[in-house]
């Protein structure tokens, strides 16, 4: 493969080695990436990407399925047994795509959808002014606590009472704590709403069983399968037999064309993965060296909202040291110490510009690091925020940052 890309076009060739080299030269603190395996990466880089295959295994609108309906199978009977689900489907392109397919299945355009709002940590696709899915359907939006920095179930309840929405999402993408998946259950059973979860950022964390499910709580489930679930790019939908015609509907003729077979064959390989002893060991690391990260910024001095984690992510609030979120995130991208400023609760700065810095731990423990390497990072963290136009100082972390990711080598494989 390498030869071949490489000779073929050697620009893009060279691209993609530099990219190479800057994933497995930098710190990647991210929460919403990962490295998948050699073995995910194979499947997504084989042959079933020339293959249509329109609608679902034994009724295809294209014939030469006699592979691909079994891989379909195997990657929908993998996500039901990981996940304990009736039904799943492995399709929707990515996790936007398939929070649009729930909404499609269960709610007609003009009904009322409520989700967090996206400056306490909510999707785009749960409802956000900026996002179609306020543009087709009615949008209320509960926030966390900006005192406690978590979601305040109480006030859920009241809005829902109040906007009777059809369809209650729970589930972020910026929020470090635990939800409540019962408790959203008994608010929407109340107003007669659907629930639909979105577990894009955690689904890895459950199928590990160190969250809890949503499965038995929520009519409808999306993820990504990308995220703490480490597989190939995509979406994943999980729900009760009873909306599982509704659901397949919804992606196919609904809204997608032919499903990347080559996608689900990498997701039926990571969801094998997911399902080993060695992926609990995984996920349990990830907890561990997100809390040992989080204490140990917070003996630095800093300001975790809500004043901590338990789960794989923390958000730093920058407002009590007057450095802007992006300022901070491009001083550590130098040092090579990779992460995304963010808007924290309550933060009244421009999404572009916000006192937020969202760090995450799964790809580091992919990497084999643990609380020691926490310490270290958490410690670059600090000298940089210190030294943000020093240079010098810049540049020295960076050599530490290089010298600690060459003792932790990318799992994945690459092209040179
Ligand atoms: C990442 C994320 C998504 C979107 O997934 P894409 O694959 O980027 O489309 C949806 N919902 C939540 C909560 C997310 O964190």
């Amino acid at each position: 493969m390498r030869s071949e890309l490489e000779r073929h076009d050697p620009q893009i060739f060279e691209l993609i080695r530099q990219e190479e080299a800057r994933q497995t030269g930098s710190i990647r603190l991210i929460p919403s990436e990962n490295y998948v395996s050699a073995a995910v990466m194979a499947a997504t880089g084989s042959c079933l990407t020339n293959k249509y295959s329109e609608g679902y295994p034994g009724k295809r609108y294209y014939e030469g399925q006699q592979i691909t309906d079994v891989i379909e199978t195997v990657a929908r009977d993998r996500a039901v047994t990981l996940f304990s689900a009736d039904h799943a489907n492995v399709q929707p392109y990515s996790g936007s795509v398939a929070n649009l397919a729930a909404y499609n299945a269960l709610i007609q355009p003009g009904d009322t959808i409520m989700g967090l709002a996206l400056n306490s940590g909510g999707h785009l696709t749960h409802g956000s002014k900026h996002s179609i899915t306020s543009r087709f359907f009615k949008s209320v939006s509960y926030t966390v606590n900006p005192k406690t920095g978590r979601i305040d179930y109480d006030e859920v309840e009241t809005l829902a009472k109040k906007f009777r929405p059809r369809l209650i999402i729970s589930g972020t993408t910026a929020y470090s704590r635990k939800i409540d998946f019962e408790r959203f259950e008994q608010i929407a059973k109340s107003v007669e709403a659907y629930h639909m979860s979105d577990i894009a950022h955690i689904a890895g964390l459950v199928a590990a069983g160190l969250h809890q499910s949503p499965v038995p709580h929520a009519d409808i489930i999306c993820t990504t399968t990308h995220k703490t679930l480490r597989g190939q790019r995509g979406g994943l939908i999980l729900c009760s037999a009873e909306h599982a015609a509704k659901v397949d509907k919804a992606i196919i003729p609904g809204q997608q064309g032919g499903p990347h077979m080559h996608t689900i064959a990498a997701i039926a390989v990571a969801l094998g993965e997911a399902a080993t002893d060695r992926f609990v060991s995984y996920a349990a690391q990830i907890l561990r060296n997100a809390n040992s990260l989080a204490e140990k910024l917070m003996e630095h001095g800093f300001d975790l909202v809500s004043g901590g984690t338990d789960t794989h992510l923390m958000l730093i609030d920058l407002r009590d040291r007057g450095i802007p979120g992006k300022r901070l995130a491009k001083a550590l991208d130098r040092a090579r110490i990779v992460a995304n400023f963010n808007t924290v609760p309550g933060d009244s700065a421009s999404p572009l510009n916000p006192n937020g810095l969202r760090l995450g731990t799964p790809a580091v423990t992919t990497r084999g690091m643990k609380e020691p390497e926490m310490d270290l990072i958490a410690g670059w963290i600090h000298t940089i925020s210190e030294n943000l136009d020093r240079e010098h100082v810049i540049e020295r972390v960076a050599r530490e940052v290089t010298e600690l990711c060459s003792m932790f080598p990318v799992p994945g494989y690459f092209v040179a």
